[in-house]
């Protein structure tokens, strides 16, 4: 270990920055080990707040992301529940929200992101979903009983609909778009979405956006700009989120829609930026943008989190031993569970040029369904057939021609 990296400050006690710190030290980091997180909870997983927790099957003692002695073994400094203020790029300090300064020879930023709230929603009944304590006011309020809204049927808020229908409540999922996860999923498996909301028993309200919120102190429902009122005594908001980089303002560092990063996930010397806070250019998009300047990238899943992490730890070690730095260029992927069924995603599935189910059938509820760009075969979605997602996931890392990928979709079937 060279001379040069003895303090390494972690911004983020959550999947990414716990992933950073566990390859500092499997590589050899034998240095001072800072985790800054600004809720007071060791790191702990996010996925079953909107599932099991919500549901009730599983409660808090199953999310810590690892045991005590796993941590101890990390010999890590907790700063926890104090949230880091600003940061001295040139000073190399960061200063706590107290105005405790905190000094490092390297930082990763994993500040994840922040869930966007609506405007006149301040009402109590109205919730965001990011945190254990967010998931447990909600959970709290699905026991009350009552009618619940969803607004916004992305994967948030399509599993938190889908757990509440779970435990027997009554819910409407307003969906500004025409379909839920259009986005991510396009037209066709998006209508499929649709019908699986309905059929498990949801009201769901598509190309309707909320105008007004109803009610005194607590909310009593909305109103929709159809008209229409929506009555719920428990509504939860969950239109996106934006990556958490107020802390960073006048740091010197590029922001945007998160801390701008070149292909080796690092800000600036010696500072990398991790999980859903980080923007870069992943090399594996370069044949999908022709015209386009290299694109970048922010994921918002958890095995980004995961990969990420080690990738920016990996390569701060690197630099400070005057390595070469790896490119950090995944095929994105995640899952999420609906009513039942998982539905997985590979690649870059929207926007495309064409999408045909491949294997099974959307009427039996279990199929592959491949995804073209630019006559490229660019992604995979697979719903209640994980072996599928995997069969593809190398075709796609290939950029295989579309004709191709095809072709081989067919051998599979014979
Ligand atoms: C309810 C829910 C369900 C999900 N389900 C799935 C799923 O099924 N599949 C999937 O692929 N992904 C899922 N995800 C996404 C996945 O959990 C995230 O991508 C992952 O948590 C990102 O990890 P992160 O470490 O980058 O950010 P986060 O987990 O958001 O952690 C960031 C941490 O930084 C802290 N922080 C922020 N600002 C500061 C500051 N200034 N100082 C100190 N600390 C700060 C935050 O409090 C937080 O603890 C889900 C997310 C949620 C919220």
């Amino acid at each position: 270990m060279t001379e040069s990296l003895k303090r390494v400050v972690v911004v983020g006690a959550s999947l990414a920055g716990l992933n950073a710190a566990e390859t500092l030290r499997d590589q050899g980091f034998e240095g001072e080990l800072t985790l800054i997180g600004a809720e007071p909870n060791l790191p702990y997983d996010r996925p079953p707040l909107s599932k099991q927790l919500l549901t009730g099957e599983w409660d808090v003692d199953r999310l810590p992301l690892r045991s005590e002695s796993e941590l101890e073994a990390l010999r890590i400094n907790w700063v926890l529940g104090r949230r880091a203020a600003s940061l001295d790029l040139a000073a190399r300090a960061l200063r706590l929200e107290d105005g405790e300064p905190i000094a490092f020879d390297g930082l990763i930023i994993a500040t994840g992101a922040s869930p966007i709230s609506l405007p006149g929603s301040e009402l109590e009944g109205v919730h965001t979903l990011r945190s254990e304590a967010d998931a447990l006011r909600i959970r709290a309020d699905f026991e009350r009983g009552g009618r619940v809204a969803v607004v916004g049927a992305g994967f948030i808020g399509a599993e938190v609909v889908s757990s509440a229908r779970a435990r027997g409540l009554d819910v409407a999922l307003i969906e500004a778009l025409d379909a839920p996860m259009l986005g991510p999923l396009g037209p066709d498996l998006a209508a499929f979405m649709a019908d699986l909301h309905r059929d498990a028993g949801v009201d769901l309200r598509t190309g309707r956006r909320v105008t007004e919120w109803l009610g005194g102190e607590r909310v009593e429902g909305v109103r929709l700009d159809s008209g229409e009122v929506i009555e719920a005594s428990t509504v939860v908001v969950g239109v996106g989120v934006r990556p958490t980089v107020g802390w960073l303002a006048n740091s010197g560092l590029s922001i945007g829609d998160g801390v701008i990063c070149d292909q080796y996930v690092r800000a600036a010397p010696d500072v990398y930026a991790a999980g859903d806070v980080c923007r870069w250019p992943n090399a594996y998009l370069r044949p999908f943008a022709y015209a386009e300047p290299q694109p970048t990238m922010r994921v918002e899943h958890w095995t980004n989190a995961v990969e990420q992490g080690a990738a920016a730890a990996s390569n701060l070690l690197a630099e400070s031993r005057g390595e070469p730095l790896t490119a950090f260029s995944p095929i994105p992927y995640f899952w999420s569970d609906q009513h039942g069924l998982t539905v997985m995603a590979a690649g870059i599935t929207s926007p495309h040029d064409a999408v045909q189910v491949v294997h099974g059938s959307l009427a039996e509820r279990r199929f592959a369904a491949l995804y073209a760009r630019h006559g490229y075969l660019s992604g995979v979605v697979a719903v209640a057939w994980p072996r599928m997602l995997r069969r593809y996931q190398q075709l796609i890392r290939d950029h295989t021609e579309w004709r191709d990928a095809l072709a081989a979709a067919r051998e599979l079937e014979t």
